[in-house]
């Protein structure tokens, strides 16, 4: 079963067409990297798959569930952001515990703790909760916004250059954690990224985006570079 299916969704700006006529299928527990350059169409197909834009052709599916006209919040998925904004004024526990607490109905108290507990020590950070976002260092930051989207359990993570406003180190030590952090939990992530290094390393298979078109997708060792 595909996880995602995008089937000829095309998106213009105006005169710019930031999208043409993708056909794209993400399979359950696959990791799929949406690699390209500024502007070839990545934010693009992310933000029509969280519904923060509506597609002018087309249609996606979610499993077998056509999402195209669904508002965000139904779409069971969870968006991890490049400038994963924390609340400053929330703890760590608080912060993770955030979309659960917003859910209607809310989940029982001790269900929430247990929820946020079990993400926190699958995350690392479980020693952190009671800790400000500026009390943490960035890398933990980054593993508290991953959190907040784990701690609702969607079914596909989509995740915008999250490792982009890291320094090298903690970046390359984030893609490893990254990678086993799917190898555990078998999610289905789509993920944005314009870094060809990064894509290699964590996908199994590669979008390569250009000028609003999908032009291969393949697993990392197959994808050709393009003259
Ligand atoms: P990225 O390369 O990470 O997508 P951009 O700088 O291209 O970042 O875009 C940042 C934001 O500006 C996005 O929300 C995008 O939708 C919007 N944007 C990009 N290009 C234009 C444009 N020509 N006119 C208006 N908004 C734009
Ligand atoms: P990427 O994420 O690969 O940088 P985008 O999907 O943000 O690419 O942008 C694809 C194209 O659409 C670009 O030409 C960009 O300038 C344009 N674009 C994106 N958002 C907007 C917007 N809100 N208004 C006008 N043009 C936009």
């Amino acid at each position: 079963m595909s996880a995602v299916t995008f089937s000829n969704v095309s998106k213009r700006y105006g005169a710019v067409t930031a999208l043409d006529n993708l056909d794209l299928t993400v399979g359950d527990g696959e990791f799929v990297s949406l690699l390209g350059p500024s502007g070839s169409g990545k934010s693009t197909t992310l933000n029509l798959l969280a519904g923060l834009m509506a597609a002018d052709t087309g249609t996606i599916h979610i499993g077998d569930r056509d999402i195209t006209h669904l508002p965000p919040e139904q779409r069971d998925l969870a968006m991890v952001f490049q400038n994963y904004a924390l609340y400053p004024h929330m703890t760590v526990a608080e912060n993770i515990a955030f979309p659960l607490e917003a859910r209607k109905p809310r989940p029982e108290k001790s269900e929430i703790e247990r929820r946020v507990e079990r993400v926190a020590e699958t995350l690392g950070v479980g020693n952190l909760l009671a800790r400000y976002p500026k009390e943490i260092s960035g890398g933990q930051q980054q593993r508290v916004a991953l959190g907040r989207a784990m701690v609702r359990d969607p079914r596909v993570f989509l995740l915008d250059e999250p490792l982009s406003n890291l320094d090298a180190r903690l970046r390359v030590r984030m893609r490893r954690d990254l990678k086993e952090l799917h190898r555990q939990l078998g999610s289905t992530i789509v993920y944005v990224t314009h870094d060809q290094s990064e894509a290699m390393t964590l996908s199994d298979r590669v979008a390569v985006f250009a000028q609003g078109k999908l032009q291969q997708v393949a697993p990392p060792l197959e994808i050709y570079n393009n003259p």
